[in-house]
């Protein structure tokens, strides 16, 4: 049977995923035998008990991981033989697609079609694709004198912190996993409590696909008790951390108090989509904005969410975008037809609904949805909302909202709309719409993002780095260039006499 012809409510009724973490390749209960219920937003109905991890988990979850990587087991494989290992891993993903998708939608309410076409394929692509490289990665001598022979050699870090967000739980987790993995350290991932189920899952998987014990680790629980005992840990050579802005400070700090492990955050956003005068197809510029910044429910860290457009041209991109809102009107996640799910949980219902109303009493103008949608389901869902007459020092305009809600910024001159593109604490990714060479090519350069986009914003590959300026982060995710995160450079001099 095809996924799209599977009957997903009846599947969602007989699953029992099973929330115990995972540590040295067996799953169990946490030290204190404490859980916290896993609330489907589909519904708000418990779908799981979850394993409230602590200290002490994350101490047997580190020592495991450390006593992996110190006997070699996985760091001293030839990467031919990882590389094996990890394509088999990426199988396992690939032929456990729908109990995956599954999983994710129930755990964090994105639409069933996505988990399917996106989330699990990218993430066994992103296992395979660095599983794939590690044989083909070389490393350097250096052009010194002839009396010496200076090696210039990546090796693992050693045991690697792993702290994911909820908005991509898979797909986040497989970002880290790719290269750490590759490169031969030991992993300790600590999964969102929104959404841990299907990197528990993942464990399982890779362990089956041959990883050896050890070697990747799952402890879900709070941030504040997990998370940072994970990131104060004094074994943990370095945290790739994805997530806000507000915690991946905490990270530094983390990092300062205990063993300087190397912190590399990858935080928040809040691009800017830049729609010129000349752009020569103003109607795909609209729909563009909305498909990328209504997907995911607007839960994206890359969502378009302030699009600046020339006055020019403004009412005519925004009839587009509220023509474009039915087909985003949320609807069950477990539809394959659905656009739009469940935001994650009631918290971030609360702050996306109270986003819309500070829009409104800032005095931008509501031209599309604002209102709370499908509560006799019991789950969290908001209409797709669009404000008109926004200024970029509002508050919709500056932080994250995390939901679906765009704001439209008109402008009058390219200098101004560079000007109010940079004015921002993120600079994650951008996109600029004009269909004059120099003025694409002059205003791409003059955007301050880790990525630009031109007359488009929807392309995206494992091959590419995903990262960003300013308070969006450090490092990169995805390439070669995610290496950097995961290895230490060493220097060897030889004497030659
Ligand atoms: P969050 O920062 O609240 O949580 C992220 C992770 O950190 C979770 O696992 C959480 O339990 C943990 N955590 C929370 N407090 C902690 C603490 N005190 N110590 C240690 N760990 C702690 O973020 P979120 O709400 O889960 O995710 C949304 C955020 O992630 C958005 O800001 C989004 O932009 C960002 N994000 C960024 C990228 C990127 O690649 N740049 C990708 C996806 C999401």
């Amino acid at each position: 049977m095809t996924s799209a012809a599977r009957d997903w409510h009846a599947l969602a009724a007989g699953c029992r995923p099973d929330g115990r973490l995972l540590i040295d390749g067996r799953r169990r209960d946490s030290a204190a035998g404490e859980t916290f219920g896993c609330v489907s937003p589909i519904d708000g109905r418990t779908i799981a008990q979850v394993a409230r991890g602590q200290a002490a988990d994350i101490d047997a979850a580190v020592a495991s991981a450390r006593r992996a990587f110190d006997d070699g087991r996985w760091a001293h494989k030839p990467p031919a033989v990882r590389k094996k290992i990890l394509v088999r891993f990426a199988e396992k993903i690939l032929g456990a697609k729908d109990e995956l998708a599954l999983l994710e939608t129930l755990d964090m309410g994105k639409p069933i079609g996505d988990s399917l076409s996106v989330d699990v394929p990218a993430s066994a692509r992103c296992i395979a694709w660095y599983g794939e490289a590690i044989d083909k990665v070389y490393d350097e001598i250096a052009p010194t004198a002839r009396s010496a022979l200076a090696l210039i050699t990546r090796e693992p870090m050693g045991v690697v912190g792993a702290i994911v967000p909820w908005n991509y739980p898979l797909l986040m987790t497989a970002w880290k996993l790719g290269p750490a993995l590759a490169a031969g350290n030991s992993v300790v991932l600590k999964p969102s409590e929104k959404a841990p189920l299907t990197a528990l899952r993942l464990a399982e998987l890779a362990i089956e696909a041959g990883l050896p014990e050890g070697v990747f680790n799952v402890v879900p629980g709070y941030g504040h008790e997990a998370g940072e005992a994970l990131a104060l840990h004094m074994d943990v050579d370095a945290i790739g951390f994805t997530g806000s802005t507000r915690v991946g400070r905490k990270m530094l700090e983390y990092a300062g108090r205990s063993n300087l492990k190397r912190v590399y955050n990858e935080l928040g956003g809040k691009s800017a989509f830049v729609v010129f005068d000349d752009c020569n197809d103003i109607a795909r510029a609209a729909r563009t904005a909305a498909g990328s910044l209504f997907f995911n429910q607007g839960e994206s860290c890359n969502a378009p969410t302030r699009v600046l457009v020339h006055e020019r041209v403004a009412d005519e991109f925004i009839a587009v975008v509220q023509a474009q809102a039915p087909k985003y009107q949320p609807a069950d996640p477990l539809n394959p037809d659905t656009a739009m799910g469940a935001l994650v949980d009631d918290q971030q219902l609360r702050t996306v609904l109270g986003y819309i109303d500070t829009g409104c009493s800032e005095g931008a103008r509501l031209v599309a949805g604002g209102r709370q949608a499908l509560a006799e389901t019991g789950g969290f869902y908001v209409e797709p909302t669009v404000f008109d007459g926004v200024t970029n020092q509002m508050r919709i305009a500056r932080e994250e909202i995390f939901g679906p809600v765009m704001s439209v910024i008109r402008f009058s001159t390219e200098g101004e709309a560079v000007a109010i593109a940079n004015d921002s604490p993120y600079g994650l990714q951008a996109s600029v719409w004009s269909h004059q060479l120099d003025r694409a090519h002059r205003v791409a350069r003059n955007l301050r993002a880790g990525t630009v986009h031109v007359n488009q914003y929807d392309e995206d590959d494992i091959t590419v780095p995903f990262g960003g300026y300013k308070q969006s982060g450090n490092g990169r995710d995805k390439s070669l260039h995610a290496f950097d995160k995961y290895t230490e450079l060493k220097t060897t001099w030889l004497r030659i006499d």
